[in-house]
Parts: structure tokens; sequence; C-alpha cells
């Protein structure tokens, strides 16, 4: 049976404390053992079932991140304090000095900037390579690789990464496959095409309401368990741990994610559809023109569409600037990194989530000036949108 990850969450049944319908949240940072020798076994790693610490774990996370392990079919899954809290152990987990990672070289910004500039201070070398090209892929792995890293549709973008080619590859060399999949939750299941890690950003789509930031690392029971493991796992010592009150939150909207995304899909399709036939250099990877349209396709969870992330460009920053605020001051979003929320949001990726790499790269991965990146909200009438947004377009003679 086809995999499918909005069931793999609903099925799962809770009874809280008092028979509530939700867990209970656990609001407590550490935990009463009745002998010492059980204290003395968790902490050896021995006590199954037991909780030690809250840094280490909650019965709040372990909620939220079973559910999150359902949804993309891993065995297990640790939720953490950002997607950058999960992004940054799971590197440094997986390397260490003199070891070596092949990136794609479209990724988020503060993804590019630690393995550009903070992990070299550890002696990991990064090697940014176009994603879509699987024998650039495989040239730049060396004796010294032990990752391949990618997003399954990349920020700015929106470029596709091929995770079953990419999986091969890796289990080729021995490499682990860590995908981030914060752009294409539901969509894309990059474990059950063979991804080893998955790692999606919990603050985008899956939370969905824009008030708070949280991660989450989906993997083997194995790796999950290294990560934590109290000696030297980079969870557990890095300690970028979600608070339990978030987690319950997160949970709770994560129920709702699949209708969210159909409709996200659903708009995003859409709008972008109109605006290519505006003119406009329009990037989305549900439309024919998209270069790894069917390569989506041949990977996707039908049901949910190609996702809510799109980008035009307008030719130059100025006219991306003027367009963003005056799509803002006629309400049809809100001028501000970040995406998933209700309400379209709009930036110039160059200018803010990328800034952190250089001009000349950008220049080079197509990142221009007048890109604009929308993440197209749930509007229930987006023919209205679409009319508004065209007249914006057409007051300041962008089309
Ligand atoms: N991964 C992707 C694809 C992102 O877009 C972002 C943030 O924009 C992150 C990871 C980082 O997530 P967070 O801001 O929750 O740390």
């Amino acid at each position: 049976m086809a995999f499918k990850p909005a069931n793999n969450i609903q099925d799962l049944q809770y009874f809280g404390e008092f028979g509530g319908v939700n867990p209970s949240i656990s609001d407590s940072s550490t935990y009463t053992f009745l002998s010492a020798k059980t204290m003395f076994d968790t902490f050896e790693g021995n006590a199954d079932g037991c909780y030690l610490y809250s840094r280490h774990s909650t019965p709040s996370n372990l909620y939220l991140g079973e559910a999150l392990a359902a949804m993309e079919g891993t065995e297990t899954a640790n939720v953490t304090a950002s997607g950058m809290g999960a992004i940054t152990p799971v590197l440094m987990q997986l390397c260490g000095a003199g070891e070596h990672i092949v990136s794609s070289r479209t990724i988020y910004g503060g993804t590019y900037a630690f393995l550009k500039n903070f992990t070299p201070r550890f002696g990991i070398d990064t090697s940014f390579v176009d994603i879509t090209k699987l024998e650039l892929v495989e040239a730049a792995i060396t004796p010294k690789t032990k990752v391949l890293y990618c997003e399954s549709v990349s920020n700015p973008l929106l470029e596709v990464a091929d995770i079953a080619g990419l999986a091969k590859l890796a289990k080729k060399h021995h490499l682990k496959l860590v995908v981030d999949n914060t752009f294409s939750p539901l969509s894309i299941s990059p474990a059950e095409l063979g991804a080893d890690v998955v790692i999606h950003s919990l603050t985008k789509f899956i939370n969905g309401s824009s008030d708070t930031v949280g991660g989450v690392i989906c993997g083997t029971q194995e790796f999950i368990n290294d990560l934590r493991n109290v000696n030297d796992g980079a969870c557990m010592l890095l300690g970028s741990t979600m608070d339990s009150l978030r987690a319950a939150s997160i949970l709770k909207n994560l129920r709702t994610l699949h209708i969210r995304m159909q409709q996200h899909s659903k708009n995003g399709q859409f709008l972008a559809e109109k605006f290519e036939a505006l003119g406009l250099k329009t990037v989305y990877p549900g439309l024919a023109s998209h270069p790894s349209h069917d390569l989506f396709k041949s990977m996707m969870n039908k049901q949910y569409g190609f996702g809510g992330m799109l980008t035009i460009d307008v030719g130059s920053i100025e006219k991306a600037n003027a367009l963003m605020e005056l799509m803002q001051e006629k309400n049809l979003g809100y001028l501000a990194v970040s995406l998933g929320f209700y309400k379209t949001l709009f930036s110039a990726p160059g200018s803010s989530t990328s800034s952190e790499i250089p001009e000349d790269e950008q220049k080079e991965m197509g990142l221009s000036d007048g890109l604009i990146r929308f993440s197209i909200g749930l509007d229930a009438d987006i023919e209205r949108t679409y009319q508004m947004m065209k007249a914006c377009m057409e007051e300041l003679h962008v089309i």
C-alpha cells in the first residue's frame, strides 16, 4: 500500500492523564526516581520509559516526536528548539574534524552560513554543488565525505532534489543522506525515498501559525539515541531542546497540516499559473516549465500538491521592494520572512533570508536582485487575491 503520511498522524491515539483527548502536558524540568539504581541506569541509557531531565526528553516532546516520525515514516524523531537547532546537531553528530560534507549550494541562508563559516572552525569542510546534477554531486565526494545534505525543495530557488538518486549515491559511498523537508511536508516523504535523516523547521508549515520556532530530526532509533546520549550526543550537549508547552501546541496544529497543505498548494498552483500567464518569470514546481516538474511529480504524495512556495522575478530590488510594500498596504499579505502562515508572506531573499550568501555566489546560483519569494496563504478567494495583486503590479509597471 502506498505510504500515507497524514493517515499515520490521524491513526495515533492519545489518552491524557485524566482521559483527556489530548495528552497531558509534562510541566517539569526534572523527574523523580523511586530507586537510586534506576537513576543510575537511566544515565547509562538503560532505563527505557524513565524520564531524567527535560533537556534529554519529556513526555510532551516524545508525543510530538512520535507524530512527526509517523508522518515521515521513520522509526522515531527528536524535537528541537528551532530548525537550526535540528540541523546543527545532526551535522555535528555525523561529522568531526578532518571530515567533509557535500551540500546543495541552494539551501537556507542560515544553514549555508553554518557550513561555510562555522563548521570549518571545527575542521569540517563543505563542498557546495548543484544538487540537481548527480554527476557533480558524485564528483565532489572524497574519502573524507560523511554526509550528503540537501533540501527537498530548496530555499529560495525551489530547486528539487532527486532524493532516490542521492540515496543511491549515499549508499554507494557509505554516506548519510540528510534532507531538510521544510518546504514540502506531506507532499514529499524523503525517508520513503531513501533519506537517512529528515529534518524540518517546525516554525513553518507544520506549526503554521507563526507563533513559535521549532525543529525536528526524524531518523532511526539508533541515531536519535546517539543524539540524546548524555556523554556525546549533540542534542543533549548542545542543548537546543524544545519546551514541553510548545511541543503540546505544535502537536495540536500538526493535526490540520493535511488540510492546510492542500489549500496552500491549491492557491500556489493557481497564482503560479496566473503569474506565468502574465509573462512574469515564475518558478513553482507545479508548473510544467519548472526544470524538475516531472521529478517532483514522480516523488510526490499527490493529494498534497506542489506546495505553497513560489518565486517571481520583477527585474530589480527597487521594483521588488515597491511591489512588496504596496501588496502589504493592500492587505494582500505581510512583508516578512518565514513561511507557512495563513496569510501570504513575501520577501526578497537576496537581501534577507539568503543575505548570508555573498553576492557573487548569489549570482552564480541564479539568485537575482529582483526575486520575490512568496509563501502563499490560505486565502479562501484566491481569484480576488490574484486580481488585487495584478492591480498592484500594473500600478508599479511590473507587468
Ligand atoms: N530550513 C529551511 C529550509 C528554512 O527555510 C529555515 C528557516 O527559514 C530553517 C531550516 C531554519 O529554521 P528555524 O528558523 O526554525 O531555525
